[in-house]
């Protein structure tokens, strides 16, 4: 096996991973950084299997680097859509109240927003809301005219040629197998190379534990996915919404259930739900893997979470099962949806870190071990927030190497 050194070894050639190994080069540029992907291309797992959504950044607890990260990557990821001619449609979004306890919490959801400085939020009366969309149906909604939907594997790529054109390694094909430390170093076995390094910053999405636990590390969470089905509106039924229509979520819940996406390239789609997958990587409900699954069954956290939110995972399998009550829920935003509108759509595979009693860890999350850096927790808003995601990490990498 052929051996390469580098200053930088980073796994996973997703947003993340591709983020910052652009920004690292960018303030290191003698440093040599060497980026691995295991698949044939970059950005396949969840950056080229989300809705494409630029969020505003209202849901984040302000404070939190969601909230910080969402609103600044909302404005870096324009620019640079700007800069390299990519596509980027700014429709907005309305968030739906369709009740009165769901109006007191969109009130909630308005101060937030506020708080954390989205631009041009503000409450809509019922009128208001039919004047922006006249075929969604609520008692109250929250107009984020900020919100746009962009194509984030267009955005993977630009960041991954930034990278090489700077002279960053990107190898694909190339599977992190394991890691152990001598001198100080980080001797890394890959599916075809062999890699001697001073920092490994794991950005594994999906796999990222089970990486951080391969090279020694005990992390404090665990992964957990959630599939996502789509579907997607027949193309004459495309006009029943003008931009991105979203019910008011659940607050003890990460996911914001399921919406109305328009896409860049003109389809629009409905979902996701959030189902547990049995395989990280498995977008098909036939998708299994024993072994993956035992590993879900055996985190204590995972009975734990799966008691507090028993019922919501029952009616997401519920929903997933039964198109009918998929598109019941499609109803309570949009009445005249019905199933003859929608056809089957895409799936992604959601990694959700969760902690070991069972808590479902809310904002970005990365542990620090000598010699490596794991990204434990890059859920959504993490493909809005992976400019700023990856600048951050780059700036780590950068104290940590200055530490010698
Ligand atoms: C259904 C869905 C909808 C979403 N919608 C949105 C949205 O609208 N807006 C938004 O901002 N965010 C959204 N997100 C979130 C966003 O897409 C992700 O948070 C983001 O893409 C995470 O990027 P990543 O680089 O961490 O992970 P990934 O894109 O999963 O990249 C990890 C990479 O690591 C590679 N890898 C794994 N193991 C190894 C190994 N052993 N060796 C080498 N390589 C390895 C994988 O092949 C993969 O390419 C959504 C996510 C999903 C799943």
């Amino acid at each position: 096996m052929p051996t390469i050194n580098t200053d930088v070894l980073i796994i996973g050639g997703g947003l993340i991973g591709l983020s910052t190994a652009m920004h690292l080069k960018n303030i290191r540029p003698e440093l040599t950084v060497t980026v691995i992907e295991k698949g044939g291309k970059v950005s396949d797992q969840q950056s080229g299997h989300n809705s494409g959504v630029l969020h505003a950044g209202i849901y984040y607890e302000p404070g939190s680097l969601k909230a910080k990260f969402c609103l600044e990557g909302n404005q870096m990821l324009a620019g640079l859509c700007q800069k390299f001619n990519l596509p980027l449609k700014r429709c907005g979004k309305v968030i739906v109240a369709t009740d009165d306890d769901e109006a007191d919490r969109l009130e909630h959801l308005y101060e937030r927003g506020t708080a954390n400085g989205v631009p041009g939020l503000r409450l809509l009366s019922v009128r208001e809301l039919h004047e922006v969309e006249p075929n969604v149906t609520g008692v109250k909604a929250l107009h984020a005219p900020n919100s746009a939907v962009v194509d984030y594997r267009k955005i993977a790529a630009v960041y991954a040629a930034i990278f090489e054109k700077a002279s960053g390694k990107l190898l694909l094909d190339t599977e992190f197998i394991a890691s152990c430390e001598e001198d100080g170093r980080h001797r890394v076995v890959t599916s075809n190379v062999d890699v001697d390094t001073n920092l490994v910053i794991n950005c594994a999405g999906l796999q990222a534990d089970l990486v951080a636990i391969n090279m020694g590390v005990t992390p404090e969470v665990r992964i957990i996915p959630f599939r996502g089905e789509y579907y997607l509106l027949r193309e004459e039924s495309r006009r029943l919404v003008n931009g991105l229509v979203y019910p008011v979520p659940d607050p003890s819940l990460p996911f914001l259930d399921v919406h109305l996406t328009p896409r860049v390239n003109g389809d629009v789609e409905a979902g996701p739900n959030a189902v547990l997958a049995t395989m990280r990587e498995g977008y098909s409900r036939k998708d299994f893997s024993w072994t993956e699954f035992r590993g879900t069954l055996s985190y204590p956290g995972f009975w734990r979470l799966a008691g507090r939110h028993f019922r919501a995972g029952v009616s997401e399998i519920n929903r997933s099962l039964r198109k009918g009550v998929f598109v019941k829920s499609l109803q309570k935003l949009v009445p005249d949806i019905t199933s003859n509108d929608l056809v089957p759509g895409g799936a992604g595979v959601r990694a959700q870190a969760v902690d070991h009693d069972g808590n479902l860890v809310d904002d970005f999350y990365i542990e620090e071990a000598p010699g490596s850096i794991h990204v434990l927790n890059a859920p959504s808003p993490a493909a809005t927030s992976s400019f700023m995601i990856g600048k951050h990490i780059a700036n780590k990498a950068d104290l940590r190497i200055n530490a010698g």
